[in-house]
């Protein structure tokens, strides 16, 4: 069987958290194959307590971003200091990271292909290197691949295959000329994601 151990955490939850790329659409991914979660006693249903539905989604978002519990804290800290819905502020401080942006573009197969192309310094935004996978893509930015590193095997695979992982309607894609923009930021319902961010909250506010 020998799932790739990052699969596991997908199947924990039951939901596919798309972490190992190209994978990842293929009848390969383990949540294709299995609904439960892993381990010998997986298939048992097991009845969560609030506070245990709470911390598995707070789980889940920083598995499907690859955020760390002390970054994440600060990230929610953020979302609470900024006006409007907290839940809501969390999912876009999420969403517009460089490193989710890049997947979001298709530049990248995985979230974490993406944190080492910012890394790596592959990623001008505005003309600009950046080399932070946190920085927070601003609504009108242009995010391109730079010039020289658009030869590299993996990043030319990756942006091949963008239209089969799909294009989110608030960002637009040039590519061939390896370059996207942050059309506008993202209303709640634009973001297709089995997250549950008030459970969240409800966790941080105890
Ligand atoms: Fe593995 Fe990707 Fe499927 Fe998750 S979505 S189980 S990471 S293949």
């Amino acid at each position: 069987m020998g799932h790739p151990s990052v699969c596991r955490l997908c199947r924990r939850e039951g939901l596919k958290l798309f972490l190992k790329g190209d994978r990842c659409f293929t009848d390969k991914c383990a949540v294709e194959r299995r609904t439960y979660a892993p381990g010998q006693h997986g298939q048992a249903s097991k009845k969560l307590s609030d506070y245990g539905l709470q911390l598995r989604e707070k789980q889940k978002v920083k598995h499907l971003y690859g955020i760390r519990e002390k970054q994440f804290r600060k990230i929610f800290a953020e979302a609470e200091r900024k006006r409007g819905i907290t839940g809501e502020n969390l999912l876009l401080l999420l969403e517009t990271r460089l490193d989710n942006i890049i997947y979001r573009l298709g530049f990248a197969r995985s979230r974490e292909e993406g944190r080492r192309m910012v890394k790596h310094g592959h990623i001008l935004v505005n003309g600009a290197c950046v080399n932070i996978p946190s920085y927070l893509v601003s609504q009108g930015d242009r995010v391109e691949i730079k010039e020289k590193s658009r030869r590299v095997p993996a990043i030319v695979e990756a942006v091949e295959g963008a239209e089969r992982r799909g294009l989110s309607v608030w960002l637009k894609l040039d590519k061939e000329k390896f370059l996207g923009e942050l059309v506008a930021l993202p209303r709640r319902e634009q973001l297709t994601l089995p997250i549950q961010e008030q459970l969240i909250v409800e966790l941080y506010s105890k």
